[in-house]
């Protein structure tokens, strides 16, 4: 589904991500490891059009979209989750949900919120939709509750709620456990598996939860110094001796 060719992102003379080739199959849930620095993010955002590539290319079903904007791959079905901004701690969680088709896609957030009122048979259609999503995170009994009240585990799957308002083909994932605990993580599990098996979901992931990892992803892919080092089952990748030795080095 996404084939990424001899990619480089460099910040001045820094070769963060240093000829990077690899592959998302569709309706894989791929994981993507790699030591602290080894450019994982820095790849993501290049594919999710935060970053232009100094060189390489990107595809996505067999179609060139290296450079695309994000609101333009947001179309096509390929999203990277964000923190929930700062301005929407203060508005529930069902709104932040409710706000999503129309934010992402090229108009203002803000726009968005004030052009919310219009159609109100769309919004109604909309707060169901977000109920729906809420009700499959099950995070329904926080529909009404302000974003920003909620713990770091909430909030990971309230960003991944807002993938589900729009029809994502394929979600990336930033460490997505970070600082959540066994419960949420498990939740937060359970609703990429079950987004994947029941929905199609094609989900890229990047954790450092090993146990995480090997519980979901296949294919796994380690990266180090900006290059893919080795790919896999997470059981192979784990006793192969170069992305020990990688791990070890940091
Ligand atoms: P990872 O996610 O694998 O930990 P990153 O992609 O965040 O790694 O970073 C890879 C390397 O690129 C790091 O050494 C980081 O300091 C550097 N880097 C990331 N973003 C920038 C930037 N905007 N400017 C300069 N260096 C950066
Ligand atoms: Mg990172």
């Amino acid at each position: 589904m996404i084939v990424v060719e001899n990619l480089h992102k460099h910040f001045g003379g820094f070769h963060a991500v240093d000829g990077a080739s690899l592959e998302i199959a569709e309706e894989s849930i791929t994981g993507l490891i790699g030591p602290n620095g080894a450019g994982k993010s820095t790849l993501f955002n290049v594919i999710a059009g935060v970053l232009n590539p100094t060189s390489g290319s990107v595809t996505m079903a067999g179609e060139d979209i290296t450079g695309l904007e994000p609101h333009e791959l947001f179309h096509r079905g390929l999203l990277r989750t964000f923190q929930i901004a700062h301005e929407f701690s203060s508005m529930s969680v069902r709104e932040n949900l409710m706000m999503v088709p129309a934010g992402q896609s090229g108009e203002t957030l803000w726009n968005a919120w004030f052009s919310r009122g219009r159609v109100a048979g769309e919004e109604r259609a909309l707060a169901r939709k977000a109920d729906d999503v809420l009700e499959f995170l099950t995070i329904d009994h926080l529909a009404d509750e302000k974003a920003g009240n909620l713990s770091g585990g909430q909030k990971k799957l309230l960003e991944l709620g807002r993938t589900m308002m729009v029809d994502a083909k394929i979600v990336f994932l930033d460490e997505v456990g970070a600082g959540v605990n066994r419960t949420l993580l498990n939740t937060i599990g359970d609703a990429i598996v079950r987004l994947n098996r029941e929905r199609g979901y094609t989900f890229c992931l990047i954790e450092h939860d090993m146990d995480f990892i090997a519980r979901l992803c296949d294919p796994v892919i380690v990266m180090a110094e900006g290059k893919v080092l080795a790919e896999g089952s997470a059981e192979r990748i784990m006793e192969n001796e170069a992305v020990i030795e990688a791990y070890l080095g940091t």
